[in-house]
């Protein structure tokens, strides 16, 4: 039976290894996210029949009763979720993760009393496991809005470290007197999850993803430590993975936004209420509005177009029309291509996928790095539903609180058109100097409507 056993877990390691791999573009990333989820299945039924678990037929019942209501919940949560919410959701699944890591750690405390080794790595599920779920709560409320105001405490650093300080010495302690006092693990649990929220609540807006990503990871931590506890390989190298990947991604959004990991987790950026124009009038000059028929008069002629998709373009749903709009542009003998910022959008890689979702062609996608050198022998970028990612405060006003981040140089091209509904800000909060910019045209209006208006005005020409 255990051979077998270890012959599934063998099995399901190598679907997780493959499945990562081919995660790493988006056109595998669909089939390599089935091969892992088939391989956790068998993980789990492997596990669920096979291990030799002394326990009744009634708790079997209820084992197979939790996973048809958690797999139909998962289900309907993944079928229904709107692209734009999906940050949201894998922060909330996220925070699920750490919840079982700690409920391991809760039943597993007491068992071993005594051992050293086994009540240190009951502890770290604990506290990594809880931290992890209460952060990722307080991330989920923060990006749908419902934790709009953040409460920061004076000196919050100060209280962070000490708080995670306590927990350490806390945990020491009970892995040195061997107690099983049952009182004290509750209190070790409390403070751990009221570190999770204090440390994810001064962070805000722009570092929202890097924090996701960086629960992700101690999420798969968790799993891993949990893992240890029960010696299960899988959950071990499953937990690895997801911890490592995490990291990677962590690492990968701090260079696209020019910031260190401690400068994240430290700093408080984005969460300043800085400034916001109200209007169509700034002292940095006049805003110019644009009609749909000079846009299409303006791309039909040009040679090269660049567009620059935001988190507006996956709100109004405009990715079919926008692919619709590119291949009209293309057959006409225009150049087009699509520049895509690292954090554009509400989640890493979120307008790859959108654009893939429309089979736009991946060899149209330009990343940041290589496309920014081409913005000047560009006669015509379109930014549609992006601010942020194109906002030249982030180089001219240190004061910005994206003032580091790397952006898409667009103000180098002979032309501008911003397409968005309004001159409300983008996700970081922040006035855009570009809509004041003398070679921009602002387009005003829905992207799905307007790009619709201008397919059919570049059908007319
Ligand atoms: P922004 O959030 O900066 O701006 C989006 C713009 O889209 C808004 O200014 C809005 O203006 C416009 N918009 C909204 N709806 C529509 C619509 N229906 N039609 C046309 N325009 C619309 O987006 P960016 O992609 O430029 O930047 C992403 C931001 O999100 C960055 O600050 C990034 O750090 C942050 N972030 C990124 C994550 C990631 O992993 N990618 C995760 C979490 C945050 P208006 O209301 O006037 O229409």
């Amino acid at each position: 039976m255990m051979i077998t056993l270890d012959i599934i877990y063998l099995i399901a390691t190598i679907t997780f290894i493959y499945g990562l791999k081919l995660l790493g573009h988006p056109e595998t990333a669909k089939k390599g996210n089935l091969i892992a989820s088939l391989g956790m299945g068998l993980a789990i039924i492997g596990t669920i029949f096979l291990h030799n678990l002394i326990i009744p037929t009634f708790v079997y019942s209820l084992i197979i009763a939790a996973i048809a209501v958690g797999s139909v919940i998962g289900w309907l949560m993944a079928v229904k979720v709107q692209m734009t919410k999906m940050p949201e959701l894998v922060s909330l699944f996220n925070g699920f993760g750490g919840a079982s890591a700690t409920i391991i750690g809760l039943v597993e405390f007491g068992k071993n009393i005594g051992n050293a080794s086994q009540t240190a790595t009951t502890m770290a599920a604990i506290i990594i496991g809880s931290l992890t779920f209460s952060g990722s709560v307080v991330a989920w409320g923060k990006l749908n809005g419902r934790m709009k105001s953040l409460i920061r405490l004076p000196k919050y650093n100060l209280i962070n470290n000490l708080v995670i300080l306590g927990l350490i010495i806390f945990a020491t302690y009970f892995v040195m007197s061997a107690s099983n006092s049952q009182m004290l693990l509750y209190l070790l649990l409390i403070g751990a999850l009221i570190y999770g929220v204090l440390f994810v609540i001064p962070i805000g807006g722009a570092d929202m993803p890097v924090v996701i990503s960086l629960l992700n990871s101690l999420t798969g931590i968790a799993a891993a430590i949990t893992g240890v506890l029960y010696s299960n390989m899988v959950m071990i190298v499953g937990g690895i993975l997801v911890g490592s990947a995490g990291l990677i991604l962590t690492f990968a959004m701090c260079k696209a936004m020019n910031r260190s990991i401690s400068n994240v987790v430290f700093g408080a950026f984005g969460s300043s209420n800085a400034a916001v124009g109200d209007g169509s009038q700034s002292e940095k000059g006049d805003i110019r509005s644009t009609t749909i028929s000079d846009v299409a008069i303006l791309m039909n002629y040009s040679q090269r177009v660049i567009i620059v998709p935001g988190y507006g373009l996956a709100v109004a749903q405009a990715q079919h029309a926008i692919h619709e709009l590119e291949q009209l542009l293309e057959s006409r003998g225009v150049q087009v291509k699509y520049a895509i910022h690292p954090v554009a959008g509400r989640m890493p890689g979120h307008m790859n996928v959108l654009l893939a979702e429309s089979n736009v062609s991946y060899d149209k996608l330009a990343e940041m790095d290589d496309v920014n050198p081409e913005f000047k022998n560009t006669d015509v970028v379109f930014v549609v539903g992006a601010n942020d990612v194109v906002n030249p405060a982030a180089h001219n006003d240190a004061s910005s609180p994206i003032f580091g981040m790397p952006i898409l140089e667009v103000a180098d091209a002979k032309q501008i058109i911003v397409n968005k509904r309004s001159m409300n800000p983008g996700y970081a909060g922040i006035e855009n100097e570009l809509f004041y910019n003398p070679k921009t045209s602002m387009l005003f209006g829905d992207a799905k409507k307007c790009i619709q208006e201008l397919i059919n005005e570049v059908k007319n020409m």
